[in-house]
This record gives C-alpha cells, structure tokens and sequence, in this order.
C-alpha cells in the first residue's frame, strides 16, 4: 500500500484550496478527483473551456482559474479521472484508474466529494428526455452541447435559475420554467431576510437572472404541483397543475432540479457520524469548525458537509488545510489560529445566506413523502413505492430492512438515488421522525467497480 500524509478527495473548491494550503505550509498532500480536470461541479473544465463558452457560464464560472492555478502552483500531488469507491475508519483507501483497482493508506484523509441534486421521484422521472438541470449543466460546461429542440425547467433551487440564464446566454429556446416551490415558502422565508441581507449579492444575482428571463420572454409558472413527464418510449409533453388548473407543455426535454444535498456516501462508508438535517432535508456528517468527523484523521469539508455554497467551500477548504498542517506536525496552534482567522470571518458571513435560501427553495412535502404508488423510487432494482408501501406495511419499521426486503438501494447506484426518498416515505408511513426511520447503511463499493477489478488487486504488496 502506498502511504500518504495527506489525501484528499475531490477537486472542487473545498478539496483545492486545501490542498493549496496544506501543500504550502510543507504538508505532502495528494489529491484525488473522478473528474479529467479540476475544478469540481462549479467550475467544471475551467482550464480547458473556450473563452466564449467561459463567458456566457457567468463571472462566477470564471473565477475558478484562479483557484486552479494556485493549486497548480501549490506542489500538490493530483491524480484525476480516479474513483475512490472505498474509505474506512483506518483512513485506507480504495481507487479506481485507468481500469485497475489500489489500496492506499493516509495519515489524514480531507472528504472533499461535494453535493448531488436531490433525487425526487415523479411519474415519468425516468423516461428517455427527462434529466436533471444538473446534466443538462455538465453538458455545457464540458462539451458546449446544449438543447436544440427547446426545454422545460422545473423544480426549485438557484441552479434552475442559474442553468436557465446560462441557457438563454446560449440561444436556447426555453418552453416554461415551472416554479414547484410552494407559495408558503416565502412567509416562512421572511424572518431570515435580515440575516440573509449581509450576504445579500446572491439576492440580487438571483433577482438579475429573473427580470433578464422575464425580459426575454420566457414563461414563468409559479405555485406548480403535480408535475407527470409524459410520453411512449420517450418523453413527448409535461403535465402539471398550476392552482386547480391542469396546463400540458409540449417538449422533447425537461430539466428538474430540486436542490442540491451532500454526497455522504463516502463519510457514512467510513463510519464517520452523522445526522439529518430538518432545515436542509438531507444525511450530514457531524463536524467541528476545522472540518474534523467523529473519527480521528478524517475530516470533511464543503458541500459533502453541508451544503453552504462555492465560496464557502473555498473557505471551509483553506480552514481544513491549516488544520490538517496543524495535526501532522508542521504548524502550531497558535500558527493555525492567526492563519485561520480571516477564512472562519468570511466563511461565516457568506453562511447568513443559507436559512433564507433553505426556507425559500424548499420542496414541498407531497412532493418528498407522498411518491404516486406506481412512482419508480429505486431506478436501479425497479422497485416503485407501492412495493415500499407494502414492505412497510407488512411490518418493517426502518429503511434498512426496507432495503433487504424489496433490494431497493442494492443496484449499481448503492442507493445514491433513492436513499432520502425512502427515509423519507418509511418516516412518512409510518408517521414518524426520518431519524427513526434512518437511512442506508453503507457499505463499499461506493462507486461500481467489477469483480476483476477487485479480484486483481494486489492486497498487502508494496505497489511500484
Ligand atoms: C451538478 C451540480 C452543478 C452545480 N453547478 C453550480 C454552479 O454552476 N454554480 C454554483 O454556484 N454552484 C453549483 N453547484 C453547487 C456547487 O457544486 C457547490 O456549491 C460547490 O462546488 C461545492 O464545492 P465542493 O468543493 O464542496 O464540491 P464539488 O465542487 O462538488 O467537488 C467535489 C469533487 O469531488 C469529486 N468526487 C466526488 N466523489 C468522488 C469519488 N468517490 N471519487 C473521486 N472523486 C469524487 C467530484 O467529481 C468533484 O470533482 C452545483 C452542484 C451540482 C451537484
């Protein structure tokens, strides 16, 4: 096994600027991403995109040169296109790379691995044309492909707004944006507006992307609920109700989005401790303000702790390097705390933001825990929530024996996809906490890889 001081996953804000900082302050540091570049979803392919494509993703988009660079500068090791499918409370690690299976071991591993969209199950969320906003990002970030028949945003959250206005940059042709907050959302939002004003540059970005939209004559649904992908082998229109009434867009894509939750697989595979959080619905890891887990020598940061935005995660990640120089002998306390300083004062005002965001952008609760019966809730084993419903009913009381009973979870994903949404039917069925309900136990791989991948590795030899 090949031993490191420090690792790190994932090559997004967080992960770069920690190992920039733990690589200048003399700490020997390797960073891993599944991605060909770095940059992370945010600043996917920034080195490599044309100037043009780089312009109309917005000055936000643009910023992650900088950040890039500086861990290029840094000395900090980096293996792309690497899948780590393994992690475990003595810090070895399992990678994937050009095919081939290895084990690694770190003094200090850094989880760096993001967020994800929320899966939300709907009638027709699986067929052919229907995509996450997301995927419809990656696309024009990593390979300038856009919609060319038109599209129909739906869901909730800034990256809807955000991926429409980049869109509308681009020349592409958008049917309706489908507003599925509920119309509550906003008076429960309100009390947090004050706090939310310290870091109000994101209320004006979102309010600019809005009138140039309205601007340019793009329809805008609000208070949408009932929403039904429709179509044979693929989709042909999007049903939903708008108040009483029943409106039918027709459209060969539709684009949802409803928010964005942290990638815990990695933390909870490792054992580290976890909770759920009410306000942003969704499994976190429980940290201290280093980053430090519940398991010594692991810490995480970012987006994969809580979702808290790029330049947060920036910050979180310089937070993380210092510590983690702390811990492995190159600075003292006093050292970290005066080179922290600056980082903890901005990391928490660009936070204000967060429960106003969190309240505005909510999904609904029908939408979260009350699935049709016929709705597909894991996509890989086929499993709809009827057959939860009956598991459920026939008398067991927590997802994990949900998930042995019907195999829901059990498919290539691992659950990925559908792990809130049963938390979140069992809590709902049974009329509990999703606590008590609980979510997958997670176990390696977290990322597929085939038995002779496995079978080749070379447990206990020193590599080359
Ligand atoms: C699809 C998507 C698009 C987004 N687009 C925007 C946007 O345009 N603007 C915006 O402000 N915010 C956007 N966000 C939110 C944004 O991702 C975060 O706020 C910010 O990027 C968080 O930074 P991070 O470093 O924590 O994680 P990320 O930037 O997500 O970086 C995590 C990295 O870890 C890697 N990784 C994860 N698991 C593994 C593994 N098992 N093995 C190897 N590598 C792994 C990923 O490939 C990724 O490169 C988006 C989120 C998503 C999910």
């Amino acid at each position: 096994m090949e031993q490191y001081a420090l690792v790190i996953i994932g090559g997004g804000p967080a992960g770069l600027a920690a190992a920039a900082t733990a690589a200048q302050n003399s700490v020997e540091c390797l960073l891993i991403d599944e991605q060909a570049s770095p940059g992370g979803q945010i600043y996917r392919a920034t080195k490599t995109i044309p100037q043009q494509r780089a312009k109309l993703l917005g000055p936000d988009y643009q910023y992650g040169r900088r950040l890039v660079e500086q861990f290029n500068n840094s000395g900090a090791g980096y293996l792309p296109s690497t899948t780590l499918w393994n992690l475990n409370r003595q810090r070895e690690i399992g990678i994937l790379r050009n095919g081939q299976a290895a084990l690694m071991r770190a003094k200090h591993v850094i989880i760096a691995s993001g967020a994800m969209e929320r899966p939300v199950p709907f009638p027709g969320w699986t067929l052919p044309g229907v995509m996450t906003a997301g995927a419809g990002q990656i696309l024009l970030k990593s390979s300038g492909l856009v919609p060319d028949e038109g599209v129909v945003l739906a869901g909730t959250g800034p990256l809807l707004l955000l991926l429409a206005w980049q869109y509308q940059q681009a020349g592409v042709a958008i049917h309706a944006i489908l507003d599925m907050a509920s119309s509550g959302n906003l008076w429960h939002a309100l009390p947090h507006l004050p706090r939310a004003l310290l870091a109000h540059h994101y209320i004006l970005k979102g309010l600019r992307y809005q009138s140039e939209l309205k601007r340019a004559g793009v329809p805008f649904y609000k208070g949408v609920s009932d929403l039904h992908a429709v179509g044979g082998d693929a989709l042909q229109a999007v049903e939903f109700k708008q108040g009483n009434n029943k409106k039918r867009i027709e459209t060969p894509l539709l684009l949802t989005h409803f928010g964005v939750i942290p990638d815990s697989h990695l933390s909870r595979c490792a054992g580290c401790e976890h909770y759920w959080d009410s306000s942003q619905l969704c499994w976190r890891p429980v940290i201290d303000e280093w980053g430090n887990s519940s398991i010594n020598g692991i810490t995480i940061i970012g987006d994969g702790a809580g979702i808290g935005g790029a330049v947060a995660a920036r910050h979180a990640g310089r937070l993380a390097g210092f510590e983690s120089a702390h811990t492995l002998g190159k600075m003292s306390a006093t050292q970290r705390d005066k080179a922290a300083k600056e980082d903890s004062k901005w990391m928490a005002d660009d936070l204000h933001i967060r429960p106003f965001l969190e309240k505005l952008f909510r999904p609904s609760s029908a939408l979260l825990n009350e699935p049709k019966d016929e709705t597909l809730i894991c996509r890989c084993e086929e499993i709809n929530a009827s057959t939860i419903r009956s598991a459920i009913r026939d008398g067991h009381k927590d997802v994990n024996q949900v998930k042995f009973l019907t195999r829901c979870g059990m498919g290539p994903c691992q659950g990925r996809q559908c792990d809130n949404s049963v938390s979140q039917l069992v809590a709902h069925e049974l009329g509990t906490d999703t606590v008590i309900a609980g979510g997958y136990r997670i176990r390696p791989p977290v990322r597929p890889l085939t038995i002779e991948q496995l079978a080749a590795l070379k447990c206990g030899e020193a590599e080359q």
